[in-house]
């Protein structure tokens, strides 16, 4: 199916650079933070505003007020380029007199500008020094003629690095002209009932504010485009349920059991009731005829991947064939190595299919695959490609689901005509975001961690000390233990990561000998990092060398320390993942955050939810609350949609409505060959889902 923009939108999807005022090197800056159309520069709202109707006297104006004075020049010093001054102008306004200041001004503007013997209207932020009150570069000079040129209410917007406010303006308002008359999409009761205008007046008035009451996130005019881009969400992910037949016939399996009870008996350990529960969840789900599309949420440590072992191994009595998507061939390999060892005494043997094999050994997996002769798989994204083929798919299990986008999950689903698919996720999910990136899933929590495990320690430590640490650890390694170090998080490149991690392992090996410390980063040959994974696992060395490529999944019990450089550019749900990976066995552990003050108030915040608490949903809950939505899960790789007009602290409510709202449409049989929805999805919903559905 192929769907095109409808004509209305034309205008509202052309470049940036197509707007006054905008050229390319405006639009670059603009790429990164606003967006590249001009519906992109529409849903970047004003922050707050400028009201610059206060024409206060000089005697009482307010120190930092925005105020506008009508003046007369009285006289101009304007020292020679050379001389590191400012120019000066004296004034006379209402009440006395005043100074306006420039620094670094060229003489001639300067004397166009503000003439002496001249009257003007200036406007700008006033300061008092010295008893004298001053303004230095005004935001407008108009002569009286001109007077109405300045407007008395300015939007003001959240400036990224290099945008001047004013050429911003100048682009907003040319863009606001292109808005057409658009159809309803939204029921005229629920219109009604809140009040709401239409889309283009809603447009048009959250970029004209007047007051601060007209900038709240309850605003009629916010509050409706808030639920525009929630409504577009909901019906992407509902349409898309649809379009991909999820809820349609799956297989109703009939495990014997007999698989899962041989491992069971095998295990050293008992199932938690959780597990116990959670799996039974499963379990109908996999014997009913509907295809199951289940999300497992579970803290890291709280033994996610017993569950899924478990299911896979049901899918596999019921004679199917079964699949375990994960992020990382670090991730795949050691899956891999763990549930050999579990099925072992089953006399089953998973395979592994990764993107650099040899044409040989991956010829040979894709055979077994499409024969049906392998019953277990693990794979990365190589797991998606066209040219794997499978027999009888009963379940594919996707781990660690943040790092995959909607589209992927769907892609593996696809491969089994109506396969089951589980879901998993260590990084906790507010409950309130949810219903955004899943839209209708079912879900799983196991919230209660296997007995006997010790709570992490965690102390946050100035990077200062960073000798101190050493000698701690020196201390804990020569007794035995075994620690992870992970690398600050350099934004540039992975290049950049590679060699921080490249200098502290050198740094380490010298202070550190007798440890081995051993070095893992995704800049390196996956033999490599394989062996160096491989020694730590066995214990030959004591100390790990890493980027956030340990982040998820990795399991080596006997680790009891983990050590973060530079923990304030890390995101909580990330840091909370790290630490996961040690209190995983029954040994005390500890997890030292390092930080580079000075640290802004968030940040200390931030870090200290880390020390407080070792619970993961806690930890969401209050990042989210600090941070708000958009950053929580870290935006592009979470697959979790980023709002530009709603703000989930504020309009919760709003998401019920507009899931509620998109049901109802979806029941009434609208589709995607629906215009008035496809014009909404167009404007509002960035994700690749719909992508996903116009391309499909
Ligand atoms: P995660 O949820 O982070 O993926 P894992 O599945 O990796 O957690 O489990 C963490 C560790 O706990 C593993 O070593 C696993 O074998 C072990 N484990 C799983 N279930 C239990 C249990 N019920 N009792 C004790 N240990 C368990
Ligand atoms: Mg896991």
């Amino acid at each position: 199916m192929h769907i095109s923009r409808p004509d209305i939108l034309f205008s509202l999807f052309a470049r940036l650079t197509s707007l006054p005022g905008i050229g390319p090197k405006m639009a670059d800056q603009m790429a990164k933070r606003i967006g590249v159309h001009v519906i992109d520069l529409l849903r970047h709202l004003p922050v707050g505003v400028n009201d610059r109707r206060a024409r206060p006297s000089v005697v009482d104006v307010e120190e930092g007020s925005l105020a506008t004075f009508d003046v007369l020049v009285l006289s101009a010093d304007i020292p020679p380029a050379r001389v590191k001054r400012p120019a000066r102008f004296r004034v006379e306004t209402n009440g006395g007199e005043m100074d306006i200041l420039f620094f670094h001004a060229q003489t001639d503007y300067l004397k166009n500008t503000l003439p002496v013997g001249e009257r003007r209207l200036v406007s700008g932020r006033v300061e008092r020094f010295q008893n004298r009150v001053q303004m230095a570069h005004p935001d407008y000079i108009l002569s009286p003629a001109n007077a109405d040129d300045m407007p008395a209410f300015e939007p003001l917007y959240p400036l990224t690095a290099g945008l001047k406010a004013k050429p911003l303006r100048k682009a907003l308002s040319a863009g606001l002209e292109r808005l057409r008359d658009m159809p309803e999409w939204i029921d005229k009761q629920v219109m009604a009932d809140y009040h709401w205008p239409d889309f283009k007046t809603a447009m048009t008035v959250v970029h004209a504010p007047r007051s601060l009451s007209d900038i709240s996130a309850h605003a009629p005019a916010r509050m409706r485009l808030a639920f525009d881009e929630l409504f577009a969400n909901q019906l992407a992910l509902q349409l898309l349920r649809q379009q991909t037949d999820i809820e349609l016939a799956g297989h109703a399996l009939m495990p014997t059991g007999a698989l899962s009870a041989l491992l069971r008996q095998t295990l050293p350990f008992t199932l938690t009731p959780a597990q116990e529960k959670v799996l039974s969840e499963i379990d109908a789900d996999q014997r009913a005829p509907l295809r199951m599309l289940r999300l497992l949420q579970g803290d890291v440590g709280s033994g996610k991947t017993m569950v899924a072992l478990l299911a896979m191994l049901s899918a596999v009595e019921a004679g199917g064939q079964t699949a375990l998507l994960v992020p990382t061939e670090v991730l795949a390999r050691q899956h891999q190595a763990t549930l050999t060892g579990f099925l072992a005494p089953l006399g089953i043997k998973p395979e592994l299919l990764l993107g650099g094999q040899k044409p040989r050994e991956r010829a040979a997996i894709l055979d077994g695959l499409e024969t049906g002769a392998i019953r277990i798989v693990i794979g990365t994204h190589a797991l998606l490609n066209d040219d794997v083929v499978f027999s009888a798919l009963r379940l594919a299990v996707v781990d660690e689901q943040h790092r995959f986008g909607v589209r992927q999950r769907l892609i593996l689903g696809q491969k089994g005509d109506g396969c089951d698919v589980l879901v998993m996720t260590a990084t906790p999910i507010p409950r309130t975001l949810e219903m955004t990136a899943f839209g209708d899933l079912s879900v799983s929590r196991l919230d209660e961690k296997p007995a006997g495990r010790q709570e992490i320690a965690t102390a946050l430590v100035n990077h200062d000390r960073i000798g101190d640490v050493v000698e701690r650890l020196r201390a804990a390694l020569s007794g035995g233990m075994r620690a992870y170090w992970i690398c600050p998080l350099v934004e540039e490149t992975e290049k950049l990561d590679a060699t921080a991690a490249e200098d502290r392992h050198r740094h380490l090996c010298t202070l550190l000998p007798d440890a081995h410390p051993v070095l893992a980063h995704g800049q390196m040959k996956s033999v490599d990092r394989d062996a160096a994974m491989q020694a730590f696992t066995t214990g030959a060395s004591r100390l790990l060398v890493a980027t956030t490529i340990i982040e998820v999944g990795v399991d080596v019990p006997e680790a009891g320390i983990i050590i973060i450089e530079h923990a304030e550019r890390f995101g909580l749900a990330q840091l909370h993942q790290l630490r996961g990976r040690v209190g995983r066995g029954n040994i005390a552990s500890s997890c030292i955050l390092m930080y580079q003050g000075p640290l802004s108030e968030t940040a200390g915040a931030r870090l200290k939810i880390m020390r407080n608490t070792n619970d993961g949903f806690e930890i969401a809950e209050e990042d989210l609350r600090l941070r708000g939505p958009g950053e929580v899960l870290g935006s592009r790789q979470s697959g979790m949609p980023e709002f530009s007009l709603a703000d989930l602290s504020e309009h919760a409510p709003l998401l019920s409505l507009a899931r509620d709202e998109a049901h109802k449409a979806v029941a009434a049989g609208r589709s995607l060959d629906d215009k008035d929805i496809v014009t909404l999805l167009s404007l509002f919903e960035k994700d690749s889902a719909v992508r996903f559905l116009a391309s499909g």
